[in-house]
């Protein structure tokens, strides 16, 4: 299968690549690791596959005059005119491990325009394919900042079409365990709050995503986890599983 591991920059999508991929090696299943992050400077694990042996953001920059986002935007259209290319590499055999997949730092100038889309599609074409959406849980301050980050990765969902599990990364800083594990364990028993918090239409607009998530979470529960302590790691496992065959039975 192929997991692809995506979220906000800085959310930890190549730490939590870095430790996931090693504690599943641990655990006896056969992994191989992907760095599709054409802009990456130091990767944390050995990738079996990087995209940076075919573009660098650096490059493009240097010779296309071009400023880090533009060159972004260049390598993303890269990636995918030579995305069948890519895709004959050994690294992305797809059925006798797991291929995690790193995504671009920068989620909204791959993953959500069209390159990410299409990229996802041929991935889709040969095996199951599962996301993991990171919500940075130390950037969490109140509800709001969790109700709209977590309400993110079902966009993702959408755009993409591929089962996105809720992860909530850096378990380890997050400011108030109390609140996100309230909300991850049921997202409308804050309604009350969202209500003290937020003002008129706005809150009426948070409880209907609240909704949403409870309703979402029944199928994808979320997770905590720290890519520093471990914490979550098994439990992420067993979601991906579930994911895994839940979308196996559709393809
Ligand atoms: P990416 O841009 O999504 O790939 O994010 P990175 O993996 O590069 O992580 C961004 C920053 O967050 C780095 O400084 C990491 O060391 C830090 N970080 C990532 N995961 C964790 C975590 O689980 N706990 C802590 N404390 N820091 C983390
Ligand atoms: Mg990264």
């Amino acid at each position: 299968m192929y997991l692809l591991v995506m979220g906000l920059a800085g959310s930890g999508k190549t730490t939590l690549t870095g430790a996931f991929a090693k504690w599943m090696r641990e655990n006896g299943h056969k992994v191989r690791v992907v760095n599709l992050d054409p802009g990456a400077e130091h990767l944390p694990y050995n990738p079996d596959f990087d995209i940076r042996s075919i573009v660098t953001v650096e490059k493009l920059m240097k010779e296309h005059g071009l400023g880090p986002n533009g060159a972004m935007l260049k390598a993303s259209e890269v990636i995918v005119e030579n995305a069948k290319e890519i895709l004959k590499h050994e690294a992305f055999k797809p059925f006798d491990a797991t291929v995690i997949i790193d995504t671009p730092g920068q989620l909204e100038i791959f993953m959500l325009r069209h390159e990410g889309y299409k990229f996802t599609s041929l991935l889709k074409r040969r095996a199951p394919t599962v996301g993991v959406f990171l919500v940075d849980g130390s950037m969490v301050y109140n509800i709001a900042d969790l109700v709209t980050s977590w309400m993110l990765g079902l966009l993702v969902q959408v755009k993409l079409d591929i089962p996105t599990i809720p992860v909530f990364s850096k378990s380890d800083l997050i400011k108030d365990r109390s609140l996100v594990e309230k909300v991850v364990e049921d997202p409308l028993s804050l309604t009350e709050d969202i209500e003290k918090s937020l003002s008129g239409v706005t809150a009426e607009l948070a409880i209907e995503m609240a909704r949403l998530l409870a309703e979402y979470r029944q199928s994808l529960r979320p997770v905590l986890v720290s890519a520093i302590t471990g914490e979550g790691f098994e439990e992420l496992f067993s979601v991906v599983h579930e994911a895994f065959c839940s979308c196996g039975d559709l393809s």
